[in-house]
């Protein structure tokens, strides 16, 4: 038997760390047992999934030395390798269990199911809805057929009794069905829900072994029973532990970015990168720190894994890079910085900006150098304003880090748009507005725009400089965060 692995990202965001170090354990386990290793794009969320997320995700993934020998780019035998190109095929293997009496069309409606639930909540049930609950007397049935009404295919779930899952790091865990719903497997626009598009998949292309984050445990019992009703060998399932902010909550962009593009930036060696994150509740056996993936999946053990929580501390990961950067030779590390910053695809962008304020050469670091920066070193002093208070301050870095996080086109024009918008709503003159978002992000008010430097930085170091300048100035109070969060809330919807 080929064992074959795979990373199955959702493309609706930004690259997460959180999955290249999932692909990272995927791909060391395949390749240390002379296996496979692909790449799939699961996008049956059509309202959430966009091409550039998926464009990112490969990108990073590629960045950071991961490869993958079928997927959506390079393509494989087990094709296509996107979900939503697979469309056609989920219908039939829903439609194969509601023949078999394991699915059952469910024409409820959202009030309905409420209903239900409340109704199961008042009766000390938990709120997890069954066939027993759903499935409606047969006229019902016909007469809202007739009617064309939306439906829905569910699987059928135990009632009660406890599931048993193997876990190769866990060993068997028991999970309780009572708690577990009657799944949807097709939607009302005939898209597969995760489930059904997930187990058809790993199925159909050969997957051997399901190397996942610890959140998909409690969807395991629906993908057991999902296997046994199709006749299907399940794969070996391992839950790997959730990355962790230092302080020992999931890891979340709030407290640390999250984004492999702020990885880039910031400036690290993807190679370094991918050490640490196999440092992530793994070690090698000699317990060095520094290690490349050829050494990884050399010595590469899962039973290693150890299952207390990882945590993912930029400090340690800034030592390691730190360890691998001083290891380059001066010529390799001159080249690899010219790679990162002073190239033409990143500053190309910056030049029309930058050659009509300048005289010299040497008068371009002190115009532009916030280009190949981090995060920016600045003091409370720096804000001082005329017109500006600094509760005024602290209130435009917080709307307009806020606005950052949900804006999603990245480009100069929208970013002034959104930005001025904001501005406007909260009774600011756009100048004004601006100003400490100039000092957050360049350090200084005189040099060039700061949506041209934004778009040319990036959303994920952008936002960081902002959320560092708002601490900088002290941020937010928990009361005034949430006075304002409502705010802002209400702007957006107005
Ligand atoms: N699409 C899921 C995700 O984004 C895959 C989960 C799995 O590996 O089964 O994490």
């Amino acid at each position: 038997m080929t064992i074959r692995t795979r990373i199955a990202p959702s493309p609706t965001g930004d690259p997460h760390v959180g999955t290249a170090y999932i692909a990272l354990f995927n791909l060391a386990f395949a390749r240390q047992h002379g296996g496979e290793f692909i790449l799939r794009i699961e996008d049956t969320d059509q309202q959430r999934s966009t091409p550039e997320s998926e464009q990112m995700i490969l990108d990073s993934l590629r960045w950071l030395g991961l490869s993958w020998s079928e997927g959506p780019d390079v393509g494989g035998p087990h094709g296509p390798y996107r979900q939503s190109e697979r469309k056609g095929m989920y219908r039939e293997y829903a439609e194969r269990l509601v023949e078999a009496g394991h699915a059952f069309i469910c024409y409820r409606t959202a009030a309905e199911l409420d209903q239900l639930r409340e109704e199961r909540k008042e009766a000390g049930l938990h709120t997890a809805l069954k066939a027993s609950d759903l499935e409606l007397p047969a006229d019902e049935v016909a007469k809202r057929q007739a009617a064309g009404a939306p439906y829905v295919i569910r699987m059928r779930v135990p009632e009660q009794g406890i599931c048993v899952i193997e876990d190769m790091l866990r060993g068997p865990i028991e999970l309780d069905w009572a708690q577990v719903d009657c799944q949807i497997l097709l939607k009302s626009d005939g898209m597969p829900t995760y489930h059904l598009a997930n187990v058809v998949d790993d199925h159909l292309m050969q997957i051997t072994h399901v190397i996942r984050g610890e959140e998909w445990l409690p969807s395991a019992p629906k993908h057991k029973l999902l296997y046994e009703y199709f006749g299907w060998q399940m794969p070996t399932l391992c839950h790997m532990p959730l990355l962790r902010n230092p302080d020992k909550t999931k890891l979340s962009k709030r407290k640390n970015p999250t984004s492999i593009n702020f990885y880039k930036r910031m400036g690290y060696l993807p190679e370094a990168l991918l050490n640490y994150l196999g440092r992530m509740g793994w070690s090698m056996p000699d317990e060095r720190e520094k290690f490349s993936l050829a050494e990884m999946i050399e010595h590469f053990d899962i039973q290693r894994v150890s299952l207390g929580g990882p945590i993912f501390d930029l400090e340690k990961l800034s030592w390691l890079n730190g360890v691998w950067l001083r290891e380059l030779s001066p010529e390799d590390f001159a080249a690899r910085y010219l790679q990162w910053g002073l190239n033409a695809a990143y500053l190309t962008p910056a030049i029309e900006h930058v050659q009509p304020r300048v005289s010299t050469f040497s008068d371009v670091v002190p115009l532009a150098g916030h280009l190949l920066s981090g995060l920016i070193e600045v003091q409370p002093e720096a804000f001082v304003h005329k017109k500006l208070s600094q509760d005024d301050v602290r209130r435009i870095l917080q709307f307009a880090a806020w606005q950052l996080d949900t804006q999603r086109y990245w480009d100069k024009d929208s970013l002034f748009n959104c930005l001025s918008g904001l501005a406007k709503a909260l009774g600011f003159k756009v100048g004004e507005f601006f100003f400490p978002l100039f000092i957050a992000i360049a350090g200084t008010s005189s040099t060039f725009s700061v949506v041209d430097a934004m778009a040319i930085l990036g959303a994920d170091l952008s936002r960081a400089r902002v959320r560092h300048a708002l601490n900088v100035m002290g941020g937010t109070s928990k009361k005034e965060a949430k006075a304002w969060e409502k705010e802002f809330k209400a702007l957006q919807e107005s």
